[in-house]
């Protein structure tokens, strides 16, 4: 096949190239670099099978020849990011979803959208199956791209419906692994920064609020496996291994031993924050007979070596 994946320089988007790459397909990585940083490819600079595109998929994407898939992962990702690129963010979820839809359809290309556990906004279900609609305060902090991706949803299933595209939709909860910004302010990130400069973690609010954790593979290999299948509604992926934040920094802690301990910091913590979250992989296990496999006590290592080497 010949893909093309937007967002290719970004953290997950830079980990499909190298599996696609992998397994011997050719792949074009388009990426405008406000998040995504050349740095999460350099590797692959030279590759007969690949080639990088500087471009914001917000405007009229052209690539000549033909494509067998587009994944589109372009868009910021972390709170902090969309924050700071709100328009950005709303831009490329909507425009920038039309544009990729568009190119698929020229292409005759199979789509795949990078959709989020944010769709279920502060959840008032739990655990979340693809069934539940969602609670999303449309107009606070979040909502930019929390509606970005609802609308990307929304016309992902306009175009499989209305023209026939062949499409797939994955639902990505808390995912974690090297190549994530030491500063896109991510409880990941910020965490085994602060704990390898020797810092205290902050945790906001009370910790109470929980998260699944999941490598980066094995969303890889769950995306992978979507994209082969014939399944055209979403499909969440992600652990169901839920933690409290407090709880995670105390794993975080020890894993560095680093001993500065925790601070709270009510005053940090962004309206709407969603206080739980468990994704239900039922649908996952059953039609792509796909479970996690990396448990944090290997997945979290290997991310602290990576920031290690970020971190000097
Ligand atoms: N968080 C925290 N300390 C930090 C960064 C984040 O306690 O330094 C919390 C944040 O309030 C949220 C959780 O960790 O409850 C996960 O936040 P993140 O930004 O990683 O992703 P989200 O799941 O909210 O999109």
């Amino acid at each position: 096949m010949r893909v093309l994946i937007t967002g290719g320089a970004g953290f997950l988007g830079s980990h499909l190239c190298d599996r696609f790459l992998a397994e011997g397909h050719t792949v074009i990585a388009m990426d405008n670099l406000i998040t995504g940083n050349t740095r999460n490819i350099a590797h692959l600079a030279g590759h007969e099978r690949f080639l990088f595109i500087r471009h914001d998929v917000s405007n009229h994407i052209f690539v000549a020849g033909h494509i067998d898939a587009v994944l589109h992962f372009a868009s910021p990702a972390s709170p902090i990011d969309y924050l700071k690129y709100p328009i950005q963010t709303l831009k490329v979820g909507s425009l920038g979803t039309h544009n990729a839809l568009g190119l698929a359809l020229a292409k005759g290309a199979r789509f795949l959208l990078a959709s989020t556990s944010e769709i279920y906004g502060d959840p008032l279900e739990h655990p979340q199956k693809e069934t539940y609609y969602g609670n999303v305060n449309t107009i606070g902090p979040r909502g930019v791209y929390d509606e970005a991706k609802r609308f990307a949803e929304a016309i992902t299933m306009a175009y499989h419906r209305a023209h026939g595209l062949d499409t797939r939709i994955v639902r990505i909860f808390n995912t974690y692994g090297p190549r994530m910004r030491l500063d896109d302010g991510r409880v990941v990130p910020n965490f085994i920064g602060q704990a390898l400069r020797g810092e205290a973690l902050t945790v906001y609010g009370d910790g109470s609020q929980t998260r699944c954790f999941q490598y980066v593979d094995d969303l890889i290999e769950g995306i992978y496996r979507l994209l082969n299948s014939n399944f055209t509604d979403p499909v969440n992926i992600g652990t169901t291994h839920e933690m409290s934040i407090a709880e995670f920094a105390r794993v975080v802690n020890e894993l560095t031993d680093n001993p500065a301990g925790i601070v709270f910091k009510e005053a940090e913590r962004i309206k709407d924050d969603p206080q739980t979250r468990r994704p239900d992989n039922t649908r996952a296990r059953e039609i792509l007979g796909w479970e996690p496999k990396v448990p944090l006590s290997e997945g979290l290592p290997k991310t602290i070596e990576y920031f290690q080497d970020v971190v000097g």
